[in-house]
């Protein structure tokens, strides 16, 4: 008893102790937690489609039709004609060939090295690769080598010293916590010549970036086949729930077979398979959504050099502000709450240490006067 408290006291003491706050109602423009109301930059909902009407009233549908629970995994009674019209809709909008749908992002990415390599392949990744991925690659007994963040030099290195092996490259496409890019189109030329496996995660980037929001790939003007396995969810952008990998047939014929988080899981409820599906309608069909998102980085990111606050070079929503020490990110996140403003502060692990940070998370939702009191109010309190 007294180690668990030690390590509690020690998470207390660096400034690394997490507390969850009560929200009591939508994540929007607006976010009230706590009984006081701030303007919101921490939703991942970029497309600001988590409310969205026609997509409440998919769910309802498919709950009055199907009942909530799906009631089992997908190879018992989970999989759904919903499921099944969800996977076809996936592949035909990211250009692959098939898709599987899982419960979560997490568990869609635990199952690709687990399912597709052996104790002899070698799985590579980015150093800034979401948690999911380093976890995946945990799971599997491959063997994990990481490069410097987009290093490209150290990933030849490591792909030219082992060219024997069964290689998968794993990168985020907009990565999670920086919000830049990974450099797909050298990525994928390597992995061609190096007869290695490109597994791309675009959690942060389906669905808003690339001129109609099919992605990184899309953005670098690639072709579905640049990468031999797609990570998204439907989290983020979708503003629901439920992820999918989608691939070559057979690829996702083995993680069908093979995939214990996906077999070991009560399929994703049908509501929220029926709100996803709604969800990729309306996105597309809805392109002002992201129009506007991208108007407004654009617009954050002029008023932040205008203020001389630092740029970060990221061109996605995601807009950190780096703080270095736990201690700082944290008194910043605290002094724009103060203000009325909600971020999150965002420390090891998640990010290396000494890079804590401010996590923006700009949305469609948002206005020009709601940056413009984010920057004042920043300008006075980041120094
Ligand atoms: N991949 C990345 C890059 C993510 O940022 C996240 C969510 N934080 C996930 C995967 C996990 O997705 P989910 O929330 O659907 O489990």
């Amino acid at each position: 008893m007294s180690r668990l408290k030690d390590k509690l006291t020690q998470l207390k003491q660096k400034n690394l102790f997490r507390e969850r706050r009560v929200r009591t109602g939508k994540s929007g423009r607006y976010i009230s937690v706590d009984g006081r109301q701030y303007i919101n930059f921490t939703s991942n909902d970029y497309l600001g489609l988590s409310d969205h009407p026609e997509i409440l009233r998919a769910a309802q549908q498919a709950g009055e039709r199907f009942g909530y629970g799906s009631t089992g995994s997908a190879f018992m009674s989970g999989f759904t004609s919903v499921h099944q019209e969800l996977e076809y809709l996936v592949a035909e909008f990211t250009g692959q060939e098939r898709a599987l749908v899982f419960s979560s992002g997490y568990l869609a990415n635990l199952a690709v090295p687990q399912s597709l390599l052996s104790r002899q392949d070698l799985i590579i990744q980015d150093k800034l690769n979401h948690a999911s991925l380093v976890d995946a690659a945990a799971l599997s007994r491959a063997t994990l080598k990481r490069y410097g963040h987009g290093n490209r030099e150290q990933l030849v290195r490591l792909l030219k010293a082992h060219p024997k092996q069964n290689k998968l490259i794993c990168t985020d496409g907009v990565f999670s916590m920086d919000g830049d890019q990974a450099d797909l189109r050298f990525m994928s030329r390597m992995a061609a010549k190096t007869a290695s496996m490109l597994w791309v995660d675009d959690a942060h980037g389906i669905g808003v970036r690339g001129p109609t929001g099919r992605g990184s790939l899309e953005e670098f003007e690639l072709a579905p086949e640049a990468v031999f396995l797609l990570s998204g969810t439907f989290g983020k952008a979708f503003g629901t729930c439920g992820a999918f990998i989608a691939g070559r047939h057979d690829a996702i014929e083995v993680l069908l077979q093979r995939a214990r988080s996906y077999r070991y899981n009560t399929a994703l409820p049908v509501p929220d398979a029926a709100a996803a599906l709604q969800a990729m309608i309306v996105a597309q069909q809805e392109s002002w959504r992201r129009d506007k998102l991208n108007q407004l980085v654009l617009y954050f990111k002029s008023r932040m050099i205008r203020a001389g606050l630092p740029d970060n070079g990221s061109q996605s929503a995601i807009q950190p502000l780096l703080c270095g020490s736990e201690e700082k990110a944290l008194k910043l996140s605290q002094a724009l709450a103060a203000q009325g403003i909600f971020t999150t502060a965002i420390r090891p692990p998640t990010v290396p240490s000494n890079s804590s940070r401010l996590r923006i998370t700009l949305t469609s939702k948002h206005e020009t006067e709601d940056i413009d009191r984010l920057i004042k109010v920043l300008h006075s309190a980041h120094r």
